[in-house]
């Protein structure tokens, strides 16, 4: 049976899979270095997610005030909760600065000060001198499309260095030799329904997150953590899951996202009184806390009766005192979505929000140089040889329990350039390539083929959408064990569901019903091991709310969940140290404290 399918071969020094802001820094970072490399990716690579980010990339360049990396430091430690690894978090802030530099000079159009250095803005968590001073101005801004700023001028850089794009290749599964090692990867040509197999020394997987495993997220239908199931499938175990971000301003009902760079420009949250609530939760910096406590809080309001409208069931974002200057300037494409999404003039009305999934702070585990690591032989830092990840869908780890805006587009840029570097460095142009087995692709072939002919009886979208049901009642903002243990149990039938799976479409040209069971499958993978992570976990920290765990437990759970999964479904967990160390002596490690703002 999988003889009858086709294979055609080729071979690269290295292989991305993905082109949002991640893969494209690594494409056009590893072709500069010489290296002959591939980028496939499903959708057009400015069509990524990452097109959809508005708010801005941080980085200490004190263009507004002052600042300082050591301070960015701090912030991000203290926004993970205490689980980001040190040394990575102290990689990214430092390199923060030259690597948006660099975005400048490849012609990224940030908005520009008087004096027309890069435009930086307020953001929540951003604070300066350790967290003592007034909020920071550290996040570069190009208005409010700074994704899409960014990724069209990393396409630009990744062209004009002569990287070789797969454009709507679907990745199907790493392919691992009999060591463990990641040799490549196998792809299906989307509009040709032709396969093929990609040789490499290095894969990179850039696939971004999965934040489809939800009901309503502001990310977009094509975030179906591919990567993470791809990795899931080849036996490595998933890092920290359990840490699902909500973001504080989803627009009510639509799900799409209002930036936290609207109450970076001075929006507040108002509750069915008018009040502004944050100043109960967060008396220093309000409404520029943290998203996991802005999350809590607004459904702690809903929760007692505060919340606006007709179920009294959401909460209102007011810019109306910002003024049309500010917001044509500086907001231009929130005006448009309140004003498509909500019928909401933002010059008059305040924009109804809720708490919407947003981002996913678990992943595939890395070191600081984006190699995959994984707990073995009683090494928690055990690199999987060949095999790499960067962006959403990898766990560096540097944003722990709970990341801070702006420190995402960082992390695509940061890492997608580390992952460039190291490889110059480990990886010989046109090194020879030991031989496959002739086996390598069979199970990912037989796996293809047997999705493409299933016959049971429940269609993609029914399992699809008891999956989202399930994870947006039962992994919340809070959490009890009575909830999770449900979910658990709900997800482990659904997952099991899967076995009974109906595909309709038999051709592989443009089939995407049978596209969109491999991409469920892969959130299933991820969706069972986010719900038994938390579960597991028995303690509050960052985004994972207990309320019958209501404190952060430093001394039984300051460490990182690994979770893998079996075919049959059946879920293990290990765990990782948190790295309480740094990379140099110009920082010192910042020690668990309360974390209060
Ligand atoms: C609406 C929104 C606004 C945001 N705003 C900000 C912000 O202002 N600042 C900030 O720091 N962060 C922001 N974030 C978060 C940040 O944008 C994302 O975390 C980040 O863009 C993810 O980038 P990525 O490169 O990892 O993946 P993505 O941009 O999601 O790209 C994934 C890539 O992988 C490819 N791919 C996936 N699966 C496969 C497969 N099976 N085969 C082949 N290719 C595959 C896709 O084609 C795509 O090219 C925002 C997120 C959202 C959703």
């Amino acid at each position: 049976m999988a003889s009858a399918y086709k294979i055609q071969e080729h071979t690269f020094d290295m292989v991305v899979v993905g082109a949002g802001g991640a893969g494209l820094r690594a494409t056009f970072g590893l072709a500069q270095k010489g290296l002959k490399t591939a980028c496939i990716t499903k959708v057009f690579p400015t069509r990524s997610h990452t097109v959809a980010a508005q708010g801005g990339v941080a980085a200490a360049l004190g263009n507004m005030g002052e600042d300082d990396w050591r301070y960015h430091f701090f912030d991000t430690i203290k926004g993970s909760d205490w689980l980001g690894d040190q040394d990575a978090i102290e990689y990214m802030c430092r390199e923060a600065i030259p690597a948006i530099i660099e975005l400048e000079h490849q012609g990224v159009p940030f908005s520009r000060t008087e004096d027309g250095k890069i435009y930086q803005r307020p953001f929540g968590g951003m604070t300066t001198r350790f967290g003592e001073g007034p909020p920071a101005q550290r996040t570069c801004a190009a208005a409010d499309r700074t994704g899409h700023a960014i990724l069209h001028t990393l396409y630009q850089q990744s062209l004009a260095h002569d990287a070789q794009f797969f454009i709507e290749y679907f990745a199907l599964d790493l392919i691992m030799d009999e060591q463990g090692a990641c040799r490549g990867v196998l792809a299906l040509d989307m509009a040709e329904g032709t396969l093929h197999l990609f040789k490499a020394q290095g894969t990179v997987l850039a696939t971004g997150g999965y934040g489809r495993a939800y009901f309503s997220a502001t990310s977009a239908h094509t975030c179906t953590g591919d990567g993470g199931g791809m990795a899931l499938r080849a036996g490595l175990g998933l890092q920290d899951m359990e840490f699902v971000q909500f973001h504080p301003t989803g627009i009510y009902g639509a799900g799409c996202l209002i930036t936290e760079g609207v109450r970076g420009e001075g929006g507040i949250l108002r509750n069915s009184n008018g009040e502004r609530f944050m100043e109960r939760y967060a008396p220093s910096v309000k409404d520029l806390a943290p998203r996991d406590m802005v999350s809590r809080s607004m459904t702690i309001e809903i929760r007692e009766g505060r919340g606006v409208g007709e179920h009294k069931d959401h909460i209102l974002l007011d810019l109306t005192h910002l003024g049309p200057e500010v917001i044509h300037e500086k907001l231009p494409g929130i005006a448009e979505s309140a004003r498509i999404f909500a019928g909401v003039d933002v010059e008059k009305q305040p924009i109804p929000v809720i708490p919407t999934v947003h981002y996913n702070m678990g992943g595939i585990p890395t070191n600081y140089h984006g190699e995959v690591v994984q707990l073995r032989n009683g090494n928690p830092d055990e690199v999987v040889p060949g095999l790499y990840a960067i962006g959403e869908a990898a766990c560096v780890s540097v944003h722990g329990a709970n990341r801070l805006g702006s420190n995402s587009l960082l992390d695509l840029v940061v890492f997608g350039r580390a992952v460039a570097n190291r490889a110059a460095e480990t990886i010989k142009p046109n090194g020879a390539q030991a031989k496959l087995a002739s086996d390598a692709c069979d199970k990912s072939l037989a796996r293809l083929d047997k999705l493409r002919n299933a016959s049971g009886g429940t269609p993609t979208a029914v399992i699809r959408d008891k999956m989202q049901r399930t994870m947006q009642a039962d992994a919340a903002v809070f959490r009890t064990g009575e909830t999770l243990a449900e979910g658990v149990a709900k997800m482990r039938e659904i997952h099991a569901s899967f076995a009974d799976v109906k595909v309709t479409d038999r051709s592989l040209v443009w089939n995407s019903d049978l596209i969109e069971t491999f991409e469920l499958s892969n959130l299933l993978d991820q969706a069972l091991v986010t719900i038994v992570s938390a579960e597991n976990r028995k303690e509050s920290r960052g985004a994972h709310a207990r309320e019958d765990f209501p404190d952060r437990d430093d001394a039984n759970w300051q460490k990182h969940t690994l979770c893998s999964v079996d075919e049959a479904g059946n879920t293990s967990i290990d765990y990782r140290p948190v790295h309480m160390y740094t990379l140099s002596g110009d920082v010192d490690v910042i020690p668990p404290k309360k974390r209060v703002y």
